[in-house]
């Protein structure tokens, strides 16, 4: 049973100005053929165990990721699919393929990645199953529900289970081959789009609670084989962008129509729960004087860079200088611009910068202040877990700087934010600050601090805000709570 794995995997915001080349390719990790087997990749590792388990023999293709951004440029992607399908060509006796994909990213030309990429390759291997793995904040279309046999999406968020996905797709693929399922799939979207904020897998909130009824239907039926359950990433601009359920059962079309469509109805009568008020900077950082924390963990969701942000706002830093505490404060943000005002100069210099929104002038102003250079980083480091876990992340070359007791985090590149990585790698111990500026709405509960600490969400001008209703949709309107009078519309892909 020969069975080829690879992906090409990334995630697009098209409301930011950050395009994703080769480049950042290159820098998220690019692994062809024998190299598989040195990848950390959570994905991939699943992949090749659930495939050995089932004594396949593994043809590995290609594997690409990047860090989060705006589009991709066309030149990229023709670039590693043409690696990609090359390899697969090589093996024309295949008798399946799983990709490893995120389900939202975008081509320059507008066109989503995924579906267009799965097109292709159905037109090429019309006879073998296909199967995906994606994140649960996958953009899903008609065009890829019917270019593959099954998609499989993450079930945590914060994402913790890409190797126990990876190893479910190979280990159903392989049953599917060898004759012993049918997989039917159907995927039921409803007009919901919202930020993610309030859909954490973990605790109580309503993504969570049914993630784990959807997850309880599928342990209690032999003849559902998968379910998946989507927040579509709201930081696209396409047509019919919808969350959902997607249920594959075992040759039993209508059953996994009537389930998916149950969960989609359930996504409805929960929508508000997923709305969350949202403070600007200066309400939040206005709002601490009189509360007793050791940590202030100041969340600036609206430039993220796992959502494709930049990640060079600084609404949240001109607040906290603006604060001017006796209390340190620690920050991140990328400005290649400030980097060369920096590079060739010493420690302990002081310089006069000007930082942030320099990429992208359309969220703020930058700074412009006199700042003494602390430390600097060639910026290299390993993630200690979630997509990219035990890979090395670059966030290029960086300087820590100060000004009073506002410390200053300045990256030439935006890196996926996981657990405090990019403050680790400068040596810098966050239970020493009073203020932590952060960027992730999810992953800020990776952070290990010791005391009493309070979590703020800030929600500022920038490409990945909480609030969705503000960006400039062209291509989907008629969803919840763009117009909060909407009904439910329920859209079944088969
Ligand atoms: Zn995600």
């Amino acid at each position: 049973m020969k069975i080829a794995i690879g992906g090409i995997f990334t995630e697009s915001n098209q409301f930011s100005l950050n395009p994703i080349t080769v480049n950042e390719f290159k820098r998220g990790g690019i692994f062809r053929g024998s190299e598989f087997y040195e990848a950390s990749v959570p994905s991939i590792r699943g992949c090749i165990e659930g495939l050995n388990e089932e004594n396949a023999e593994i043809i590995p293709l290609l594997y690409a990721s990047a860090s989060p951004g705006g589009k991709i440029s066309l030149d990229t992607f023709e670039e590693l699919y043409s690696d990609l399908m090359a390899r697969l060509r090589q093996n024309m006796n295949l008798e399946g393929l799983i990709l490893n994909m995120h389900g939202a990213a975008v081509l320059e030309n507008g066109s989503h990645l995924d579906s267009a990429m799965l097109e292709r390759i159905r037109e090429e291997l019309c006879k073998i199953p296909i199967f995906i793995t994606v994140d649960l904040h996958a953009y899903i279309t008609e065009n890829l529900v019917r270019s593959c046999d099954a998609i499989l999406a993450w079930n945590t968020y914060p994402h913790r289970d890409m190797f126990d996905i990876g190893k479910k797709a190979a280990k159903l693929l392989s049953r599917t081959i060898r004759g012993e399922i049918n997989p039917k799939m159907v995927f039921s979207g409803v007009n919901v789009i919202t930020s993610a904020i309030n859909a954490s897998t973990d605790g109580p909130g309503p993504f969570a609670k049914l993630m784990a009824e959807q997850l309880k239907a599928e342990a209690d039926q032999d003849d559902i084989l998968s379910t998946s359950l989507f927040l579509c990433q709201p930081y696209l601009d396409q047509p019919n962008m919808m969350s959902g359920s997607l249920v594959i059962s075992n040759n039993d079309l209508h059953k996994a129509q009537r389930l998916s469509y149950e969960f989609a109805e359930k996504y409805w009568n929960k929508r508000v729960e997923f709305l969350s008020e949202t403070k600007s900077a200066i309400q939040v950082l206005d709002s601490l004087k009189s509360e007793e924390y050791d940590h202030h963990v100041l969340v600036e969701a609206s430039d993220c860079c796992g959502g494709g942000a930049i990640g060079d706002s600084v609404h949240t830093i001109r607040q906290l200088m603006r604060l001017n505490s006796d209390q340190k404060s620690l920050s991140i943000v990328v400005d290649p611009k400030a980097i060369n005002q920096l590079r060739d100069k010493n420690i302990g210099a002081i310089v006069k910068l000007k930082i942030g929104h320099q990429a992208d002038t359309k969220w703020g102003n930058p700074i412009e202040d006199n700042f003494e250079i602390i430390d600097k980083s060639a910026g290299l480091f390993t993630y200690q877990g979630g997509i990219w876990g035990g890979e090395t992340g670059d966030m290029g070359l960086s300087y820590l700087v100060k000004k009073s007791e506002n410390y200053i985090l300045i990256n030439s590149k935006p890196t996926y934010e996981w657990a405090g990585e990019q403050y680790h790698a400068m040596n810098l111990d966050l239970n020493n600050y009073k203020y932590i500026l952060v960027k992730n709405p999810m992953n800020y509960k990776n952070l290990k601090l010791t005391g009493r600490t309070k979590y703020h969400r800030i929600d500022e001008s920038g490409p990945t805000p909480i609030d969705v209703e503000k960006l400039p949709f062209t291509k989907s309107k008629e969803f919840f709570p763009k117009n909060l009078e909407e009904k439910m519309m329920i859209r079944q892909y088969l």
